[in-house]
């Protein structure tokens, strides 16, 4: 339904990536739009002076009070649903849209449609994937969402696109209440980010919403049943279709794994006895099993949109992944050392560990209230040794300790800039040549780094360092 916004009292919760954008795109449609920020930093002074001087009102250092006549907010995904502004909102029946939902509401009638994507892990390389296949296919496209271009930009800017790759987090789709894709996956569910929704039926439930309305197709993880479920919930156009992505062989109306070979038994004629032939599964980078299941529910969403199966083989090659998800760094002395710093949950974690045979792992760093028996106790066969770094360290190595008492585990009390180097030198003192260190922590990076990148990057320096 087009939305009138002349005139309008809009109200931006929270400066930033999202709603500096989205200030200033609602003040060139004519609405009165009000900023209202909680913190009031240097940044935040700046944005606002920017935004002042476009003539919208901007108030820092309180994000909590609804201004007087708001008719709409429009609010930064992160901001959580319990903060005493929506509560207003509620009261005063006014309605909240996040910044996916804006871009939605103001996509021109011909814009492209969306291929969505989410999951606890795996969005960013499924969404680049896809949109790799989608190029392949000669299809003008772009990923967007948490990536790339950003998604008002893509609905609203001049650049012209066939179909768009969207990655949606589960806070987004929080606040996107009439999103409808013309297909969409929900990649995995695991306990995450559930201080900001609640609960994991709350979580689960947001994460469902990028099933509602979907045209063509909705793609679940057939080793994850939530996944299944949340299709079965959803309230979809007619015809439109579940297709289950495996590592296992597929069943009609899934994409699979045969041989070494991704194959496609969903968009085929007579799917009861044929099936298509996409690509190898070494045509996946990295070829470790998570990803290749990131590769089928990518090449499942291309093939909702039609693309044919020479264009899947053509846009997994033409991948490569952002930095620090599995980046094979360099092999010293026969050990292989890899990158996995954007692991920052277990359930990441369980499926970096799942892709190497003997490993020496790298793990630590602020558990933000996760527990670790269960992934310990998964790896413990796997694990040559380990060596721990960070805040909440003891709490892996409590972990190592009853579920795999014989791996040997060095307990780095350290947190300075050489904490890195001297945990990738003991990471090579306990490899055997055939090894993996891997650098998978499970934990967020903030204790000791500015963020993920950060830490990925002094591994890789660490182990320069130890080749030269
Ligand atoms: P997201 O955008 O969801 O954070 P990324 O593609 O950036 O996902 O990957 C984040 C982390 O999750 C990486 O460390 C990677 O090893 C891991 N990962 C990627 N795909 C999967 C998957 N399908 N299942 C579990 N873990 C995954």
């Amino acid at each position: 339904m087009p939305f009138e916004f002349q005139g309008k009292h809009v109200t931006v919760a929270g400066l930033g990536v999202s709603g500096v954008p989205a200030a200033k795109v609602l003040h060139g449609l004519g609405a009165r739009v009000t900023v209202v920020n909680d913190g009031a930093d240097e940044r935040a002074r700046a944005q606002a002076a920017e935004l002042e001087a476009l003539g919208i009102t901007v108030r820092l250092g309180d994000g909590d009070t609804l201004p007087d006549g708001t008719e709409l907010i429009v609010t930064a995904p992160g901001w959580k649903p319990t903060k005493p502004l929506f509560t207003a909102a509620g009261q005063a029946g006014v309605p909240v849209w996040g910044d996916v939902e804006l871009a939605w509401r103001l996509r021109r009638p011909d814009s492209a449609p969306w291929l969505a994507v989410t999951g606890t892990n795996g969005k960013t390389t499924t969404v680049q994937m896809l949109a790799s296949i989608l190029k392949a296919a000669g299809l003008r496209t772009a990923a967007v969402g948490n990536i790339g271009v950003s998604l008002l930009d893509a609905v609203t800017g001049d650049e012209q696109y066939d179909v768009l790759a969207v990655e949606l987090s589960s806070y987004q789709l929080h606040w996107a209440p009439s999103l409808r894709a013309h297909s969409a996956a929900v990649l995995n569910l695991a306990p995450d980010h559930l201080d900001w929704h609640g609960s994991m039926e709350a979580y689960a439930a947001d994460k469902g919403r990028i099933y509602e309305g979907n045209r063509v197709a909705c793609v679940y993880n057939v080793a994850d049943k939530a996944t299944e479920d949340l299709v079965r919930e959803a309230d979809v156009e007619e015809g439109c279709r579940a297709i289950g992505f495996t590592l296992g062989s597929p069943a009609p109306s899934q994409l699979g794994v045969v041989d070494g070979i991704l194959v496609d038994r969903a968009f085929v004629e007579d799917r009861h006895k044929n099936a298509q032939e996409l690509a190898e599964v070494s045509d996946v980078n990295p070829p470790a099993p998570h990803n290749v299941a990131n590769a089928l529910a990518a090449a499942a969403l291309a093939r909702a949109f039609g693309v044919p199966a020479a264009a899947v083989r053509d846009g997994l090659r033409a991948f490569t992944p952002d930095a620090h998800r599995i980046a094979h760094v360099a092999d010293v002395d026969g050990v292989a050392y890899v990158d996995d710093s954007k692991a920052t949950n277990t359930h990441a974690t369980e499926a970096s560990l799942a892709a190497y045979e003997s490993i020496v792992w790298i793990a630590g760093g602020l558990a933000k209230g996760a527990t670790f028996d269960e992934l310990v106790a998964g790896a413990a066969k796997r694990l040559r040794g380990a060596v721990l770094i960070g805040a909440d360290r003891t709490l892996i190595r409590e972990a190592l300790a009853r579920h795999a008492p014989e791996v040997p585990v060095v307990d780095l009390d350290r947190t300075d800039t050489g904490a890195m180097l001297q945990a990738v030198q003991e990471a090579q003192r306990l490899a055997r040549p055939g090894d993996t260190v891997l650098l998978a922590p499970a934990c967020a990076s903030m204790d000791m780094f500015t963020n993920y990148n950060k830490r990925g990057d002094a591994f890789a320096q660490a182990v320069r360092e130890l080749g030269a």
